[in-house]
Parts: C-alpha cells; structure tokens; sequence
C-alpha cells in the first residue's frame, strides 16, 4: 500500500513547525515531549495505516467527550441526556464557564460543562463514583478494542489544579443540573481526561464511530448507530470549540482534539484518523494536527460536503 509512505511524506512536511505550546495549565501535560509526531488511518474493515510515533501513549483528556457522550446515550436515553445538555455549538473556548440562562443547562457535550454533565449520565443512575468511573473506562477501551488504564501522575496534576473545572460543577449543581457531588463528579470527570491511549488506539476509536459503533477488530458493537449519529453530528458542530467554523469549512471532517496533542476525525461508512503532536494553538487544538487533517483533507478530497 501507498498509504504508509504518504503518511511519512505529510508528517515530514508538517514537522518543521514548532508553532504552539503544549497545555501548562495541566503541569504535567507541560513536561511531555514536544516533539512527538504521529498520524495513524484506520479503515471501517479494520486495517491501520501508520507513521511516526503511533505507539507513544499519552493522555485522552477531551477526545474522551464524544465517547462518554454516547455511552450516557446508550446507558439513560435520548431524553434524559438531551434534557440536562444541549446540542448547540457555544463557539466559546472549552472550559468557558457559559450555560444557558433559562435551563442552566451546558450548551453541548464537548465544552467541559457539558463533559462534566455527561460523566454523571454514564452507566446507570445509582453508581458510586468509582463504579461510574470504571464503567466510563471499559467503555472507552470498548471503542479502542483493548483495555486501557488510567495514568495517575496526569490525574493527580489535573486534580491539584482543577478550579476551574470544580466551579463548573457547582455551577451546575446549583441549578440542579448536577445532583451529586461536585467534588465527586469532577474527579471521575478527570480521571476519565487522564486515560491514556496511543494514536493507534483513537485511530480505532474513531473507526468505531465511522463503523455505526462497531468495532473493526474486535466485532464489538459498542453503541448504537442512533447514538453514532448524534455523537458525530455535535462533533461535526462543537467539536473544535470556538474553531468549529474554520475547522468544518476546511476540513469537513466531524472531530475532537484533547489537550495533551491528541486529534481524532471519523468519516463514515469509511475511516477514523488519529494524529498526535503536542503543541497547541490558542484554541487548545494541536498545531501540527490541524495542519495533517488540512492535508488529508484537500489531499484525498475527506471533506464530507464534497460533491464527488
Ligand atoms: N481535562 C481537560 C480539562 O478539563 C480536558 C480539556 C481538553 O482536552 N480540551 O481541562
């Protein structure tokens, strides 16, 4: 296959730009090697195409949102979810501190408040926290098709420096939108940010997605394709936070990126791309990532308006 080489042409274009930083605000995320490059294809009948660092294991952090969005789907139903978080796109920076005046309710699932919100909405109502959190975890290896772990170095720096993200959730308990502890709630939210994956891994979590949320390799049907659906259409609309327009008028792909560098596109019915590299622009998105999903982009004509 030619996929491999050109995967190895794009990364080595893209290489020289050490624009961006990575997150400081999670200091151990500052730490991480800045260098790390890697863009990994993986097609709904399950072959992977990769170059560059695909096995180098870092955090999730919000490319966990549009997983854990479908399993608070699946696990409590359309309704409920929808009634305690929207679907509208805030255009706004994704740990913005914005919910809707009337209901209280966080605009979509990808800004943290609704990230938070849709952490207590997975698995069923009356879990303890520690259940809730180890639920959310086989879910996510469920989409990746291996079991994935929780890097606690990452977690504990988060946690120490987690204001911003508790003063969400008491937001949010103080309109109800949030029944349990706020405390509680952010800490599962947090360890669920710190599971660690590789490229590989999101490059199928993403295939699954692209599959109707069955997965290539393991055969597993994770979720719905109702629950698919929803999730790729607010990852189509929110997922790229206040770049959401830029990114869907010259990429076209529905999205996610997450803060330690990680980027995932699904096209359905076809592929999941993952790419890693970790300095951010100042939206929070992954510099050199925005620049490969560009490239595949306009390279291979992925955009999902594209007339062929
Ligand atoms: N854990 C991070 C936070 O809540 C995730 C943010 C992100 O990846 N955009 O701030």
């Amino acid at each position: 296959s030619v996929v491999p080489d050109y995967l190895t042409d794009v990364l080595g274009d893209v290489e020289s730009d050490t624009s961006g930083e990575p997150a400081g605000y999670i200091p151990e995320l500052a730490a991480a090697d800045p260098e790390r490059l890697a863009a990994v294809f993986a097609t709904v009948d399950g072959t992977l195409h990769g170059a560059g660092d695909v096995d180098a294991a870092f955090t999730i952090q919000s490319i966990s949102k549009p997983f854990v969005y479908a399993m608070a789907l699946s696990d409590r139903g359309f309704d409920r979810v929808l009634a305690q978080v929207g679907v509208e796109p805030s255009g706004e920076a994704f740990n913005e501190i914005s919910l809707e005046s009337e209901t209280g309710r966080p605009r979509n699932p990808m800004i943290n408040a609704g990230a938070i919100t849709t952490h207590s909405l997975a698995g069923a109502e009356n879990l303890t926290p520690v259940e809730r959190v180890d639920r959310v975890v086989q879910g996510l290896s469920a989409f990746a098709g291996r079991q994935l772990t929780v890097d606690e170095t990452v977690c504990a720096s988060e946690m120490e420096n987690a204001h911003r993200n508790l003063a969400i959730a008491h937001m949010l308990r103080s309109h109800g939108i949030l029944t349990e502890d706020p405390r509680a709630v952010v800490d599962g939210y947090i360890r669920q940010c710190s599971v660690l994956v590789t490229a590989r891994d999101l490059a199928m979590m993403a295939a699954t997605l692209a599959n109707r949320g069955m997965n290539p390799l393991s055969n597993e049907q994770v979720v719905d394709g109702s629950v698919v659906r929803q999730v790729l259409s607010v990852m189509a609309t929110c997922g790229m936070y206040d770049a959401a327009g830029d990114w869907a008028t010259q990429v076209g792909i529905p999205a996610k990126s997450g803060v330690a560098g990680g980027l995932i596109g699904a096209l359905p019915g076809q592929l999941g791309i993952a790419t890693f590299s970790p300095r951010l622009d100042r939206h929070g998105n992954s510099v050199r990532g925005v620049s490969l999903f560009e490239r595949f982009s306009s390279d291979m004509g992925l955009h999902v308006m594209e007339v062929p």
